[in-house]
């Protein structure tokens, strides 16, 4: 018989299900009726070891389906708890993902594999475990995307339709993602256990955790401490790249923060087309909780949660330990300040060691744009030309150019080379990023009419979002003027 996991690549190595055990429930995927691959991330494929060509193919529809388990595989259902919009849930867990277990890549790196989509587990409660094939597309192009401007972002390896109905408002093509992380640990991974109040199991998760993502902390005189800091370390300069490429996660619940500083969990998620703090694209999100210009107060919150159940880790006496985790917490702000300025530089072109006002500059921008309908992503772009004397591109995005003329003046006197400075900015102000109505065009295309060839060409497109390419040029325009407002919904 053939040794299909020597023939496919899967070495697993599951040291969440080994060493774990009491913090998931063992599962199976459904079977998929008529399963037919849509996609397969041949470089992601690659990284991992897998044999991308021979699993591109009906035997890789049948696995990415969840219909056959490639051998040792060890298929699970992870359990958290999560804040959701605030408030606490004591028990969500996988209710429609599955981890089949872990690879090491060819960097050494640990990386779980999971489905999204493969049906009912122990934490399905109401629903049914599976997932549509718009949002499975969707988390794929967005997460790909992410990817290429640079964001730690949980990766998409396959899409498989499942040949199967699922029944959301109507019935809708059913499908499931395969997505690669760095791991599945969220905050709401450790609310589970503290909300139990289970400090063994606690301290378990946080020895597990910090060997896995932070194996430098273990020798700490206080590892725990240290985990909490550089948790805030990364999500500080995750956000700051969120805020960066104009991205807003749109369901920043606890359950949906890793702590390995990825992004994670591609619902509602949507990039800023004007540049406005308030832009909120979900339609869950009626109160603006996750507004774009509120993330990195929310990112801080969530992290207040996380610290609350490392308390009694960090010192057996809890009076000890609370001012100890403020005082981790009170250096967030300068951790995100500190991340976004060093990013904004760059997308501003300024070189050289850090000068004093760089903070007001930038801010500066942002007000000049703010309430002049202003496209985000091409006034940055449009800001390199700006460097070498063209303002051609740029002023005209201003309903008054004058408050773009008003805030150029002290920009364009730092810049002492402008030609280096407009090649910097080029290598981080992208040309190409998922441009809504373009994703919405390319999944209508997918489910409505089976045709996933628009869904292929943006995926191309996003692959390379800072090199200009000639007959791309409808990629790089916001959605025509009289476009109804954008609705992003969670309906995976
Ligand atoms: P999310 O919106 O992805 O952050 O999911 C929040 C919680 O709802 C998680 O516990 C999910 O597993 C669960 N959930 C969402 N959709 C479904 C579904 N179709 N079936 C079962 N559980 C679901
Ligand atoms: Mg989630």
């Amino acid at each position: 018989m053939l040794d299909l996991s020597r023939e496919l690549g899967f070495r697993f190595d599951n040291s969440y299900a080994r060493d774990l055990p009491g913090f998931y429930a063992a599962a199976s995927a459904a079977p998929a009726p008529a399963p037919q691959l849509l996609a397969l991330n041949h470089s992601l494929a690659g990284e991992l070891g897998l044999n991308a060509s021979a699993l591109d193919s009906p035997v890789g529809a049948e696995i990415f389906s969840g219909n056959y388990a490639p051998p040792g595989a060890d298929p699970l259902a992870q359990a958290y708890a999560g804040h959701q919009f605030g408030n606490f849930v004591p028990q969500l867990g996988d209710g429609r993902a599955l981890l089949l277990g872990e690879v090491i890549d060819r960097n050494g790196q640990r990386r779980d594999i999971q489905f999204k989509g493969s049906g009912r587990t122990p934490f399905s409660r109401g629903g049914d475990g599976k997932a549509a094939l718009g949002p499975v597309l969707r988390e794929y192009i967005l997460g790909e995307a992410m990817h290429a401007l640079g964001v730690p972002t949980t990766r998409a390896l396959a899409a498989t339709a499942t040949g199967e109905r699922v029944y959301r408002e109507t019935p809708l093509p059913g499908a499931v993602l395969t997505r690669v992380a760095a791991s599945h640990i969220r905050v709401g991974t450790f609310q589970y256990f503290a909300a139990r109040g289970d400090t063994a199991k606690l301290k378990q998760l946080a020895d597990y955790t910090i060997a896995r993502h932070y194996p430098d902390l273990a020798g700490e005189p206080n590892p725990y401490l240290a985990l909490l800091a550089a948790v805030s370390d990364r999500q500080a300069s995750l956000i700051a790249r969120w805020m960066h490429v104009g991205f807003i996660h749109g369901v920043m619940n606890t359950d949906n923060m890793a702590i390995s500083g990825e992004t994670i969990d591609y619902g509602p998620c949507a990039f800023l087309d004007t540049y406005s703090p308030a832009t909120v694209f979900s339609s869950i999100d009626r109160g603006g909780r996750y507004a774009y210009g509120q993330q990195p107060q929310i990112a801080r919150w969530n992290l207040a949660r996380f610290a609350e159940t490392l308390l009694p880790l960090i010192d057996a006496d809890q009076q000890a330990a609370i001012p100890r985790a403020v005082a981790v917490l009170e250096t967030f702000g300068d951790r995100y300040d500190a991340a976004w300025l060093s990013g904004m530089r760059a997308k501003l072109g300024l070189l050289g060691d850090a000068q004093s006002g760089e903070l007001d500059l930038a801010n500066g921008f942002l007000a000049a744009m703010d309430g002049q309908a202003v496209d985000y992503t091409l006034a940055f772009r449009g800001l390199s030309a700006a460097a070498r004397g063209d303002d051609s591109l740029i002023r005209p995005l201003f309903a008054d150019p004058k408050r773009y003329d008003a805030w150029a003046t002290g920009w364009r006197a730092r810049l002492a080379d402008p030609i280096a400075s407009a090649e910097t900015m080029n290598r981080v102000n992208p040309v190409y990023i998922p441009r809504n109505h373009m994703v919405e065009a390319a999944l209508t295309a997918a489910v409505d009419g089976g045709d996933l060839a628009p869904f292929h060409a943006l995926l191309a497109v996003l692959a390379q979002p800072f090199t200009p390419r000639p007959g791309l040029e409808s990629y790089t325009q916001p959605a025509p003027r009289g476009s109804a407002p954008y609705r992003t919904f969670c309906g995976t």
